[in-house]
């Protein structure tokens, strides 16, 4: 089981300190996706770091402005270019004179289910692309640009190296599993981002929505844990039944569960089955898609 964490004292457009250096504001776009609303961070004192401001919303806007009114906002980083993150980017830099740092513009839709997914920013485009491993400084801060795509192709997270935190963005959230929708949303990638996250040891990870999670490793675990099993089953569902679609998989493992959280799993498992195609271990009648039927690989059988 996932040890999530739910428990978050905030107001909307309040402004929170939540670490010696990070202060927070929540926007007012609670939802399926985004729990509470997206929590915009903010990084240091005097010349501040933004991270994800967050939807189109002059109030979030001006209550991210008002927080740090007599400083100076020089850097907006975002994670992703997804409507609940980028579009509050342009206006704070166009009213502070700071640069958008992401990973590169997305111009066309991800193609995935608008029901899953907070929608893409398609006018997004930031100052500086980014490239992983790149540092940028404040005074006392130190900011790295961690590529972590999966959730989306271009998402990144960001570590603070003074307080040994990382911004993860969408990739990993306290309250709830990420969502992976193909074909813009990759699997594999998503599970190598989660594994080298874990691998750098963050003392806390602060996500775009909900609270901090500040008992990373078991949390981590579990998180990387749960994906794996359901992997498992998508396998094991194939190896007992034969070929079958991804709709009948779904049928199979989510019996017991709300049908209205169908159309998410079948995203889901769609994309647990493109990562094992690649790795040659199911195969699929024509192309690999929704409306393919699936098997376990000969390879597999003959090894
Ligand atoms: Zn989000």
């Amino acid at each position: 089981m996932i040890p999530f964490v739910r428990e978050m004292s905030f107001a909307y457009g309040r402004c929170d300190r939540v670490s010696p250096m990070i202060r927070r504001v929540v926007a007012r776009n609670p939802g399926p996706f985004t729990y509470t609303g997206t929590g915009a961070h903010i990084v240091g004192r005097g010349e501040v770091a933004v991270v994800d401001p967050g939807p189109d919303d002059p109030a979030q806007i001006e209550a991210v402005l008002a927080a740090t009114a007599g400083e100076r906002i020089t850097h907006v980083f975002v994670t992703h270019s997804h409507l609940d993150h980028s579009p509050a980017a342009r206006p704070l830099a166009e009213a502070t004179g700071a640069v958008i740092y992401a990973g590169g513009a997305r111009c066309r839709p991800s193609g995935g289910d608008d029901r899953l997914e907070a929608g893409d920013d398609l006018a997004f485009r930031p100052d500086v692309a980014l490239e992983d491993g790149q540092l940028f400084r404040g005074p006392g801060w130190t900011i790295e640009a961690v590529a972590t795509p999966g959730h989306t192709s271009n998402h990144y997270a960001f570590a603070l190296h003074e307080e040994n935190a990382l911004f993860p963005g969408d990739c990993v959230m306290g309250w709830s599993t990420s969502v992976v929708s193909p074909p813009d949303g990759d699997m594999g990638l998503y599970m190598r981002s989660l594994e080298r996250i874990r691998a750098r040891r963050y003392g806390a990870l602060f996500p775009a929505h909900g609270p901090p999670i500040r008992r990373v490793d078991p949390f981590l675990e579990a998180y990387i844990a749960h994906r794996r099993h359901r992997e498992r089953q998508v396998l094991e569902a194939l190896e007992a039944a034969g070929p079958a679609s991804v709709r009948q998989i779904v049928e199979r493992l989510y019996a017991d569960h709300d049908r209205r959280l169908l159309p998410a799993a079948c995203h889901s498992v769609l994309a647990h089955l493109l990562d094992l195609f690649r790795r040659g271990l199911v195969d699929a009648s024509g192309a690999p898609d929704m409306s393919a039927l699936w098997r376990p690989s000969f390879m597999r059988h003959a090894a």
